[in-house]
């Protein structure tokens, strides 16, 4: 167990890694960020910063040294030169290795009984209008590394689409399009004893690729098929022995729920917890990895609604703050840019 007083390592300088150091705080804990930007929200609500590349072996292993507990904001971090301080991380890496690589974690939770979406590896041109001429479009290829916030994504329309695109210099796959009824995720927490917890899901709705909005009560479309997508988290976090928050995200269909992706981190359709749950993603992740007796996941509140500020100034966002039941969140960031995460509001109504 981490005592308070107790330093914990977050790779990765964003805004998790600042409602990380926040809720870490609270329970009497210091952060040490590390991260290769100079600029980090999150370094600005820590009491030590390294700022130094993934692959600084030296700057790795000092930061490890000088933290009880290490764990990861960004699923992009480099998973090689983290054997150095295997032993400090929580989660373990593999669940990084996995979820960094889309083929590799489509097959893991295949190989777990799960369900994506119709996909095919692609290298060259060829191979994605072969596939696209026998799976049929729409589709989206999507680079297989390196993705986020709908980046590293092609639509294909047509066939010919296909043979149009120039593909990036980068391994790929090819994903069927799924008509869904709506989207979900599976936020759970999984403590060092095993113990796994989850939050209520909300109803996720994306634009551009980018989250855009989280909202509870979800559906009954979604809660129909909560306990099947909820199991398959718990095998996924078992199988990968994880400690701390998960985020597995579905896709809701007449077939039941399609794995879509998995997040080894918390994760922003689950911000609404900070005030609408007994216990917030935040907190119970510090918990887990600190080996604390995890919090009550209860939903607190009738009706609750985040909404992302992305890409606009947040100069004038205070002015949100006259509704009642209105919380907002400001990641400090300098620079506003498309498709830029900047804070949330979350919006919630007592029954
Ligand atoms: P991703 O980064 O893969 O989570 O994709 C971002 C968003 O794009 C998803 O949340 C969906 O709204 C949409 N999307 C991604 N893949 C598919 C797919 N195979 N079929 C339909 N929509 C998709």
């Amino acid at each position: 167990m981490v005592q308070p007083g107790g330093t914990i390592g977050i790779l990765g300088g964003g805004q998790l890694g600042r409602m990380l150091a926040m809720a870490a705080a609270q329970l009497g804990y210091s952060c040490h960020i590390y991260s290769p930007d100079r600029e980090s929200v999150a370094a600005e609500t820590s009491a030590n910063f390294t700022c130094a590349p993934w692959t600084d072996n030296a700057a790795l292993t000092n930061f490890a040294a000088a933290c009880d507990v290490v764990t990861y904001e960004f699923e992009n971090v480099p998973v090689d030169p983290l054997s150095a301080i295997e032993p400090s991380l929580a989660p373990h890496p593999r669940a990084l290795e996995t979820a960094q690589d889309r083929l590799k974690e489509k097959r893991f939770v295949e190989g777990l009984g799960g369900m994506p979406a119709a996909y095919a590896a692609i290298d060259t041109q060829p191979e994605l209008i072969a596939v696209v001429d026998r799976m049929g479009a729409p589709g989206i290829l999507k680079t297989r590394r390196d993705g986020y916030d709908g980046k590293g994504q092609w639509r294909i329309r047509t066939a010919r689409d296909a043979e149009a695109i120039r593909l990036p210099q980068a391994p790929t796959i090819y994903e069927g399009f799924v008509e869904f009824a709506a989207e979900f995720s599976v936020i759970l927490v999984r403590g060092r004893d095993g113990e796994v917890r989850f939050w209520d899901s909300a109803e996720n709705v994306h634009e551009g690729g980018i989250l855009a909005s989280s909202t509870l009560p979800a559906s009954e479309t979604i809660s129909a098929m909560l306990s099947e997508a909820r199991e398959l988290a718990a095998k996924v976090a078992n199988a990968l022995g994880y400690v701390g928050v998960l985020t597995l995200e579905f896709f809701a269909t007449h077939e039941g729920p399609v794995f879509n992706e998995m997040a080894p981190r918390v994760h922003n359709s689950g911000h609404w917890t900070i005030e609408g749950a007994a216990t917030s993603q935040f907190e119970n992740h510090i918990r887990a990895i600190c080996g604390l007796p995890l919090g009550d996941t209860a939903t607190i509140a009738a009706e609750i609604a985040m909404t992302n500020i992305i890409g606009e100034d947040a100069d004038t966002a205070h002015e949100v703050l006259s509704g009642n039941g209105t919380h907002l969140h400001l990641y400090g960031k300098r620079h506003a840019r498309e498709g830029r995460k900047m804070g949330h509001i979350t919006r919630i109504a007592q029954g």
